[in-house]
């Protein structure tokens, strides 16, 4: 019989009844796949294959690069008297197909692992291992244990990449076995729900991004009524902006000159590709450093941005000890983001740490008195204080908007990217990142130089 719901399927019948709807019966409705989606499926895949390695010798049971329920599911059913380590194995059961990336039989009986490449076991990890054991154990299959594979973040990369070490498994066997009862009844609620012709009247909510983004958000935000949003357009907010000076000259008494507008960019691996560095560590890239010596100064920019080849962290540390100098404070927009990379950096580098920690030690933030009930306010920052939120109001002349790159997301994974572009393709994302990175740290400078300007009035 042909599966009606697989572990995606039932995964997002969890999530909302309307989005495994849509998913079945309306998938041109969803999303433009985008490229940090497509960029996360990828990792995905990549990690499961890695993983494998952790169980040499197994048979496959997916053939080519299509997975096929059916035609996956009877191979496994052939493969399974005869191998003792099969890899995405596939079975059937209540019309529900699941695949379990790792099986391996000890005599009669078998361990499940379910690869993920994540840093830690999720609740919704639970969920889909809990949903791969009501099908194996009802199709016969006696697990004993059911595993999640994960990324151990405090693996550390030199030379070749040890597999053994860079996973690690954790039993989850009884969290699921307490959540069989409910599958049976989920399955059948789902299969009736798709027997309708009615899409489920759902509203958005914050269901809408847990536990993932949903790929129907573009079409669910498209039935609000017009009504609503025009309203919004039409309500005026006060872009005039309030600055309680004496909080804000406290904020900011020990600031020095020369200031220098700092910020990093940074990419995360989730298999460590350079030596000494970790799963998922944040790995500096670029920065952007606009430097002022005094008031109203002249404005000096430096910049680094690496090869997307090499581990640019050395050249990065080199340059960067050379560019902030020795005194004056580093301006950043929220702090801890600059200080948890420096604080890599240092133990990565420990040759570097005196530089580094001195550098740690000047860092200031712009960002807190932009809070709600600190020092600088506007309605039409309406609560939020990020800087691509406040830089608009703050200095309307200056826009992220015309930028190819509009934020660090979008720049981390592009630069992952890099090392597989021709050089045109090349040379237009660096010109792309350089002038994103640039914008940050000019608009923190407009931003300083708007407030003291509105604060000597
Ligand atoms: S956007 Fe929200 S309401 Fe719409 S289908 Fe997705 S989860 Fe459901």
């Amino acid at each position: 019989m042909y599966p009606i719901l697989s572990k995606t399927t039932y995964m997002c019948g969890l999530q909302c009844q309307k989005r495994l709807f849509l998913h079945k019966k309306h998938p041109s409705w969803a999303n433009p796949e985008d490229e940090e989606t497509q960029s996360i499926f990828q990792a995905g895949t990549d990690v499961g294959v890695l993983a494998q390695q952790l169980f040499p010798g197994g048979v496959n049971a997916q053939e080519g690069e299509r997975w096929h329920n059916q035609v996956t599911a009877k191979r496994t059913a052939e493969l399974i008297p005869n191998h003792e380590v099969i890899y995405e194995a596939a079975f059937i059961y209540n019309e529900v197909v699941c695949g379990v990336d790792i099986l391996v039989r000890k005599g009669h009986e078998y361990y499940a692992f379910e690869v993920k490449s994540s840093a830690s076991v999720k609740p919704q990890h639970i969920e889909d291992a809990a949903l791969q054991y009501y099908v194996l154990s009802n199709v016969g299959i006696n697990v004993v244990d059911f595993s999640i594979v994960f990324l151990n973040t405090h693996y550390v990369k030199i030379g070749d990449l040890s597999i053994k070490d860079l996973f690690k498994a954790e039993s989850v066997l009884e969290r699921i076995l307490d959540k069989q009862d409910f599958i049976g009844n989920n399955i059948s609620t789902f299969k009736k729900l798709l027997r309708q012709n009615q899409i489920p009247d759902i509203e958005m909510g914050s269901h809408c991004n847990t536990p993932y983004a949903c790929n129907f958000s573009n079409y669910c935000s498209s039935l609000i009524p017009q009504e609503e949003e025009e309203i919004e357009e039409f309500i005026e907010l006060d872009a005039s902006i309030t600055i309680d000076k004496d909080t804000w000259l406290d904020y900011t008494k020990d600031w020095e000159y020369p200031m220098y507008f700092f910020d990093f960019e940074t990419v995360t691996y989730g298999v460590p590709i350079f030596d000494f560095s970790k799963p998922y560590q944040k790995i500096a890239f670029q920065y952007s450093l606009h430097v002022q010596f005094e008031p109203n100064g002249e404005l000096i920019h430096l910049e680094y941005l690496g090869d997307g080849v090499c581990d640019p962290r050395l050249d990065l540390v080199h340059q960067m000890i050379r560019d902030l100098g020795s005194s004056g404070s580093i301006v950043t927009w929220n702090m801890t983001f600059e200080m948890g990379v420096i604080k890599n950096l240092a133990n990565d580098f420990p040759e570097f740490e005196e530089e580094l920690n001195a550098i740690y030690n000047r860092i200031v933030d712009l960002m807190p008195p932009f809070r709600p009930g600190r020092a600088i306010y506007s309605e039409a920052f309406r609560g939020s204080y990020s800087l691509k939120n406040v830089l608009p109001i703050m200095v309307p002349e200056l826009s992220y908007k015309d930028l190819t790159i509009q934020e660090g997301g979008t720049a981390s994974i592009l630069y992952g990217q890099m090392k597989d572009l021709d050089v045109l393709e090349n040379e237009q994302l660096r010109k792309d990142l350089l002038e994103y990175c640039h914008l940050d740290t000019l608009a923190m400078v407009k931003i300083w130089e708007k407030v003291m300007e509105t604060g000597r009035k």
